[in-house]
């Protein structure tokens, strides 16, 4: 007997006792049919197995929490090269689940080949693995050629070889540049990359726009993040910075607990009421629920077209000068900070017109900036115990 047969006699039984207990209705009986409806949809999606590619780094840890507490079968795949094996754990102690992990390097072709046909009941990989640091991909463009390109393409062939239907993909609003005009919207123009790794996300996205027209069974969809910020509430993961950190966030933890002496604000210059940057920072526990939202639409087939783009972000931009003040409020410290030159590429301001994901995946941002600033410092004392 099939799953969806025996789910459907399970319903129907439930659906007899309710109605012998309560009046019979017209309104009761619509009640019920629509309560019957989205349990049924929600427990035939329970148990899909996704794949998570780089499912031990910041954003892909909590893209798993957020799968395993909705009844996903999750599978990670990483190569370790910028997360630990810690991190298991602490999806673990979340979620009571530890999920099915596979130490592989995804430029490792051979391997990728091995896992696929090792996992043939997989139902859609969510694919987070990549190389993302700006600075460190202009002195080794082929290095993120290789890792951001390469591991694409394998997944994406063996998506096809054994017809997997569902793909999300980790996209950024670097895409876009210095924008033309605030907020953005996915139609904006992408503009020339500023960086090999921003060239990366770019490319990726024509690959996945050309292999989704090529092979209409591939689904996809391409998220494009904004400033990903915060840790998980309960300060079991979270990020994970190697060396000194290129974003703000970790830059700010780490002064406040000591482990740099000065933050260093990038220019007080721009064109903006305080003078610098503007970015849109969305918590981390937020984007991560947006991914579950996009599997879901893929796997309940309500995707408009085979390849859709959505930008990820709060809908707010706010200035470096106002992070820094909201995360002494919120955690009652001072923080050492002094302003310098601007970096170069950096751009003026950035955030996101959220309008398309709210109607679309009608998914939006619950969490605030101050929420993410308290994670993210709960995080760091974590870090330091
Ligand atoms: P992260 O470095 O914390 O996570 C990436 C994970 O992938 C790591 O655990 C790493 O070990 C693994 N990995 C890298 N190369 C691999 C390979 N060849 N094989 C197997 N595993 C590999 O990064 P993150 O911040 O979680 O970012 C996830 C994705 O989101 C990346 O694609 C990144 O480019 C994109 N993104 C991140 C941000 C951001 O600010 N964090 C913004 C926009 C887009």
């Amino acid at each position: 007997m099939s799953h969806t047969l025996i789910l459907s006699l399970f319903l129907h039984f439930i659906k007899s006792v309710f109605m012998l207990k309560l009046p019979y209705s017209f309104l009761n009986v619509v009640i019920f049919n629509y309560f019957c409806y989205h349990l049924k949809k929600q427990l035939l999606l329970m148990g899909a197995k996704i794949l998570v590619t780089g499912g031990l780094g910041f954003i892909g840890s909590h893209t798993v929490v957020e799968l395993q507490q909705k009844g996903y079968d999750v599978v990670i795949i990483d190569n370790l090269s910028n997360s630990t094996l810690d991190v298991l754990d602490g999806i673990t102690k979340i979620t009571g689940i530890r999920p099915e992990f596979h130490q592989i390097d995804l430029r490792d072709k051979p391997k990728v080949i091995q896992f696929f046909k090792s996992h043939p009941d997989l139902q859609g990989v969510i694919h987070f693995a990549a190389s993302k640091a700006v600075g460190e991909s202009l002195e080794k463009p082929l290095l993120y050629y290789e890792n951001n390109i390469n591991t694409l393409v394998y997944i994406l062939q063996q998506m096809q070889a054994h017809q997997i239907p569902n793909f999300i993909f980790s996209s950024s609003c670097t895409v876009y540049g210095e924008p033309d005009k605030l907020p953005i919207t996915e139609d904006e123009p992408v503009k020339p990359a500023l960086s090999p790794y921003g060239n990366t996300k770019q490319i990726g996205e024509e690959i996945i726009r050309d292999t989704t027209r090529a092979y209409p069974e591939i689904k996809a969809i391409a998220l494009r993040y904004f400033n990903p910020i915060g840790a998980h509430p309960s300060a079991h993961i979270g990020e994970l910075p190697n060396g000194v950190p290129q974003n703000l966030i970790p830059f700010v933890t780490q002064t406040a607990i000591g482990i740099r002496e000065q933050l260093s604000v990038f220019g007080d210059d721009y064109p903006t009421e305080d003078g610098t940057a503007i970015r849109d920072y969305i918590h981390v526990v937020d984007l991560a629920q947006s991914h579950v939202v996009a599997m879901e639409r893929l796997l309940q087939n309500k995707n408009k077209s085979n390849y859709e783009v959505f930008n990820i972000g709060t809908g707010r931009g706010s200035s470096v000068m106002e992070i820094i003040k909201a995360f002494e409020k919120v955690n009652k410290l001072k923080l050492n900070y002094k302003i310098v030159d601007r970096r170069p590429g950096d751009v003026t301001a950035v955030w996101a017109d959220t309008g398309l994901a709210a109607k679309e995946l009608g998914w939006q941002s619950k969490l605030t900036m101050e929420d993410a600033l308290r994670d993210a410092w709960k995080w760091q004392q974590k870090l330091e115990k």
